[in-house]
């Protein structure tokens, strides 16, 4: 029989009608067939009142007591939620997270899971009960109840729903699903009816307050199909599945306050990135977009944004690293915004990129900087017109209008895609090894591209419209463009550098050198054979460390970083043809990851 998960969190059982309308869904839900595991948080702010309480006890509540504590929320919704469900006529029974069999280790406060059964949930299951589960709780080895970290609702419903192959893991919120953009921007902006987990990842901002990063990572490790619906309302919400290539665009996103940092006339030689992340890292700034494009006249620069609130201190780490260096100069600016489609189509359609700028161009928006992964393109804008900026892409792109898309489609695919793991014990032991890494591994996979060639256009005219020019010339021939970099240029000139499949080439600089012949000045060079490395993982944004040890890592091999482009999930280096191989090994040691 199918089972389904649905996670309630607190705002969704803040109040009995809230308890009782949830209550009325699962009944719903089971009464159409299904078997219903719902995974309950503490009620509204609960959780936060638990904290305040401790505190007028102690400056310093004990751990164990603090997790005691804390689990009594969860404690409370899930028995409350099993009254209204027998008040509507169902059997259902509640179940705390030791009473499931989630066993962790005795981290209080954010405790591991260590083994998870689901015998006694398929025995209620199986005799008719819905189950209701305690979010974010478990118990150690000699039982004290333990906690998963703020927010670990998410876990227990993801690790739930993998663990019994659930049809479908439905969280249930106070939003109608994710949406194309921020409706308090766009007001056009729509509900998308299905994406994939990975642009659901790159499209963190819009997601975010939704669910947990890492729970989504998760659920794509198992596939786990995942839901995210209001529970106010009847809508069918938004389906995060592994949909393999969907629309070509189907998310937009704004980070309005950066602000933009460049080193330039830095040394074009091993290490020179590594020092500058060691210093931004040593302050824990959490760099965002960084953006190096090929040197010049022997001479690199990189570029990276930051929260505005972050400039300061990382001045003050761009200094240092100067002086470490010995060379360098520093420049920044505020009046910047970062505009991002996502969308997973765009890995085999050409001339995404170049729509997206004409449309900027079409405004008289200038791009800044440009950074690209396979399937997001991130452009840096005036600050001051990046609501107009994303209202334009939103339009230019036909966001506002649904595609005939059949959310079914999606299940059906999703449910074929699930992991073919034989017996329970074996897929058990997968998912407590993976929910046992969660929080360290940042990084979950590297990977070499061994296929490209690298092209740039020196010189061209910092205009609106250079790049819209040229990637409409590549897109018109069909090629695809994979990496885009464009560094800040104060010089009323700028370099475009990108890749592209190393058998395009030929047809690549023939176009290139004609439209080079356009701009006065503008001149072409390129290297036929380029090695793409890439690290992909969860919040490489927050986690200041990963380009610290990515570029670390690179500078150890001795090997030069040529160009670099980053995004919410991957972080991309193109170095020699002839260093890839070294540099793909130590990257993996450098990550653990062999
Ligand atoms: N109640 C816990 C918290 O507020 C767990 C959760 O809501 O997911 O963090
Ligand atoms: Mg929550």
């Amino acid at each position: 029989m199918s089972i389904i998960v649905q996670k309630f969190g607190g705002t969704s059982v803040a109040n009995a009608d809230k308890i009782r309308a949830a209550a009325a869904r699962a009944v719903a839900t089971k009464q159409a067939g299904h078997q219903v595991v719902m995974v309950v948080s503490a009620r509204g702010k609960k959780t936060d009142e638990l904290v305040r309480l401790a505190a007028e006890m102690s400056d310093q509540p004990a751990a164990r007591e603090m997790d005691m504590l804390l689990s009594t929320g969860e404690q409370e919704s899930v028995s409350l939620m099993a009254m209204a469900v027998h008040s509507l006529g169902e059997k259902a029974v509640s179940l705390t997270g030791g009473q499931i069999g989630i066993i962790t280790d005795s981290t209080f406060s954010k405790a591991r899971i260590e083994s998870i059964s689901t015998e006694r949930i398929r025995k209620h299951l199986d005799a008719g009960e819905i189950v209701i589960a305690c979010g974010f709780q478990g118990v150690d080895p000699e039982m004290n109840i333990t906690t998963l970290g703020r927010g670990g609702s998410d876990t227990t419903a993801t690790a739930l729903a993998a663990a019994l192959k659930a049809d479908e893991c439905q969280i249930y919120t106070d939003v109608e699903g994710v949406f194309t953009t921020d409706p308090r921007v766009v007001t056009e902006a729509r509900k998308v009816s299905q994406l994939a987990y990975d642009e659901m990842l790159e499209l963190a901002s819009l997601g975010a307050g939704v669910m947990h990063s890492r729970s989504i990572e998760f659920a794509k490790k198992f596939r786990v199909p995942l839901r995210v619906r209001p529970s106010f309302a009847d809508g069918e919400g938004t389906l995060i599945a592994n949909l393999g290539e969907s629309r070509v665009v189907s998310g937009l996103a704004l980070a309005r306050n950066e602000a933009r940092v460049t080193l330039a006339d830095l040394p074009d030689q091993p290490g020179v990135t590594s020092s500058i992340f060691a210093c931004m890292s040593k302050r824990k700034i959490p760099v965002d977009m960084v953006v190096q494009n090929v040197a010049v006249d022997g001479k690199a620069t990189v570029s990276f944004t930051v929260p505005e609130g972050d400039l300061a201190d990382t001045l003050t780490a761009a200094n240092e690293a100067v002086k470490i260096l010995g060379a360098g100069t520093i420049r920044s600016g505020t009046n910047v915004a970062k505009v991002s489609v996502v969308g997973s189509g765009m890995q085999s359609h050409s001339g995404v990129a170049a729509q997206m700028f004409q449309t900027l161009l079409e405004k008289g928006i200038n791009l800044e900087m440009i950074t690209t992964s396979e399937i997001k393109i991130s452009v840096l804008v005036e600050r001051d017109r990046c609501d107009e900026a994303l209202l334009a892409v939103h339009q230019g792109f036909h966001m506002e209008t649904e595609l005939p898309q059949s959310p079914a489609v999606g299940i059906q695919q999703a449910k074929e895609q699930r992991l073919d793991v034989n017996s329970d014990e074996k897929l058990l032991s997968e998912i407590v090894g993976k929910l046992a890494n969660m929080e360290d591994i940042v990084v979950s996979e590297v990977l070499l591209d061994e296929s490209q060639s690298r092209v740039t256009l020196h010189h061209i005219p910092d205009l609106p419209g250079s790049s819209s020019q040229l990637f409409s010339a590549v897109a018109n021939k069909n090629i695809m463009v994979d990496m885009i970099v464009q560094n800040v240029s104060d010089t009323g000139h700028a370099e475009v550098s990108f890749t592209i499949p190393r058998t395009d080439l030929q047809k690549c600089l023939a176009l290139a050198e004609d439209l080079a012949a356009s701009w006065e000045n503008a001149t072409v060079s390129h290297e036929a054979e380029i090695d793409k490395l890439t690290v992909v993982g969860i919040g490489l944004r927050t986690h200041t460390g990963v380009g610290e040890r990515m570029f670390k890592a690179l500078a150890d091999a001795n090997i030069n970083i040529q160009m670099i482009n980053t995004s919410e999930i991957r972080m991309s280096a193109v170095v020699d043809s002839k260093a890839g191989q070294a540099g793909f090994e130590s990257l993996q040691n450098a990550f653990h990851l062999r």
